[in-house]
């Protein structure tokens, strides 16, 4: 592990300051970027812990959503009443994520962050990495990519992001809130995580310095329609193979929204566009379902060990927007 400076900051105003300084980063909960840091994969010149600053509330916005703080922990978050009410798929989904104890350290702004889990990147015997080390190469194209992306990777990177909270946050049409250098701005929350392209050492559009200070969930959130399948080599503590984050607004048995997010299947959570459009508007059935489902991998391109994903991703979905729509 490099030697690293470390300061706490007072203030948010403090937090920017420091923040913006060549190699430093933020620290919440430190569940992934410590891990890394030990592995000396990530090398932070200054560390700047953040956890005493006054975001880690959940508040009612004007509009009727919800404003969650960067540094509410996932485990108060899962079992906030107001989230539990009005937004239970991104409860199940953090519930899916991690262990307890992990949960109870692990951030909301971490948790956008959380860095993939290819074991080519965590593993610095592995010289070739893009992600880790711009222009090494990609050591999981030609080696074990069971875990790897079927969806929007690149020869530069096939990597996934593994958290389950983003999934839910995709389907549900998240903002995330930030401020920086240049003042405060919001970020849709399919334009925060990146595809992979020519620079995968990019998770995100956050620009240097920017600190992540809440995410809002817009004005309802699906409380009936809803359901989180995450599936995974063991019952807990692991890794989706693929997770499927579905959201329904129904009118009897017609569906008059569909919200379809996937994880596990791409460098960030997968909106499944295509499959939302075929099923809004039609009476939910096992044959529109069906249909709607394949249409989410059309573009699919699967490696070596992971094809299964191709006929696994169309699954879950059918099942997951079973269970949502009452077809299950
Ligand atoms: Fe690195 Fe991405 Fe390739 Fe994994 S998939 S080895 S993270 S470049």
């Amino acid at each position: 592990m490099d030697a690293f400076s470390y300061v706490r900051a007072a203030d948010v105003d403090e937090a920017d300051r420091a923040g913006g300084a060549s190699g430093a980063r933020y620290i919440g909960g430190g569940t992934n970027l410590l891990d890394l840091m030990k592995e000396g994969v990530e090398h932070a010149v200054m560390l700047v812990d953040i956890t005493r600053l006054p975001l880690a509330d959940v508040t009612p916005t004007e509009d009727g959503g919800l404003r969650i703080g960067a540094l509410v922990r996932n485990s108060d978050l899962a079992s906030n009443a107001e989230v539990r009410k009005r937004c239970p798929l991104l409860s199940a989904a953090l519930l899916n994520g991690a262990s307890q104890q992990l949960r109870n350290m692990a951030t909301v702004g971490g948790n956008l962050l959380q860095r993939t889990r290819c074991h080519y990147f965590a593993d610095t015997g592995f010289a070739s990495c893009n992600k880790r080390k711009p222009g090494s190469g990609c050591a999981a194209l030609d080696g074990f990519n069971r875990q790897h992306a079927i969806l929007g990777a690149s020869p530069a990177c096939i990597a996934t992001n593994p958290s389950d909270m983003n999934v839910a946050l995709a389907a549900l049409d998240a903002v995330v809130r930030v401020r920086g250098p240049n003042g405060e701005r919001t970020i849709a929350f399919e334009d925060f995580h990146r595809l992979p392209g020519d620079t995968p050492e990019r998770d995100t559009n956050l620009a240097p310095g920017e600190l992540i200070t809440a995410v809002d969930l817009p004005p309802g959130g699906f409380s009936k329609h809803w359901h989180y399948l995450k599936v995974r080599d063991r019952a807990s503590f692991a890794f989706a193979l693929v997770s499927v984050a579905a959201a329904l607004d129904m009118d009897g048995d017609t569906v008059r929204d569909a919200r379809i997010a996937l994880g596990g299947v791409a460098h960030k959570p997968w909106r499944a566009r295509e499959t939302e459009k075929q099923l809004i508007g039609k009476r939910l059935t096992a044959d529109t379902l069906a249909s709607a489902a394949n249409a989410a991998i059309a573009d699919a391109k699967p490696h070596r060990d992971n094809a299964f994903k191709v006929k696994l991703a169309p699954a879950a979905i059918v099942r997951a927007a079973s269970i949502a729509g009452g077809l299950a």
